[in-house]
């Protein structure tokens, strides 16, 4: 048994009921894919502050700025593109070791999003998904569709074609880029 902690780190000041509520939607996202696995999740983490978390190979990490530029990605990776109207960004190396760093924006959400909370809880699923699978647009060909496809929105659905592809890449340590917050 391994365990698996999902970190969100809200530098966008999100208040606290909205994280709640999102952090109880990737809770059951993430006990449905770790569901007869040998991955249990230990909890969905809000961090406002990188001091005293220790974010495993296993863990994933995903940020929520403000904006892009406040982007923390592209700190760490001048590769990733940004199209100025998605909702997130994930960058990732192109080989082992893998590393990859993901974040959403609070100003397309607060803009486009009438549920905010499934909102950020469906486009962090979907950055995570590029994340663990260290894998740019062929995810939403290739990943279940559901909350792999190319738009993601509050009303998105976690399908069973998205836990299988999980569950094929569980085992695999993508160290998380944790930015100074
Ligand atoms: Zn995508």
């Amino acid at each position: 048994m391994a365990d698996i902690t999902i970190y969100i780190a809200n530098l966008a000041g999100v208040d606290d009921d909205t994280m709640t509520n999102v952090s109880n939607l990737l809770s059951g996202y993430w006990n449905s894919v770790l569901w007869s696995t040998d991955y249990n999740l230990t909890g969905v983490k809000v961090v406002k502050h990188n001091s005293g978390i220790s974010v495993r190979k296993t863990d994933l990490l995903c940020y929520i700025v403000p904006n892009f530029t406040k982007s923390k990605v592209k700190l760490w990776s001048t590769k990733s593109t940004y199209n100025g109207t998605d909702g997130g960004l994930t960058a990732y190396t192109d080989s082992e070791p893998w590393k990859s760093a993901s974040e959403v924006y609070a100003d397309v959400v607060n803009a486009t999003a009438s549920d905010v909370a499934g909102a950020y809880a469906n486009l962090i699923f979907h950055e995570l998904m590029h994340n663990k699978g260290t894998i740019g647009d062929e995810l939403h060909n290739i990943g279940g569709y559901g909350l792999a496809s190319e738009t993601v929105d509050a009303t998105s659905a976690l399908s069973d074609g998205n836990c299988t592809f999980l569950r094929g890449i569980l085992d695999k340590e993508v160290t998380q880029y944790v930015a100074s917050f």
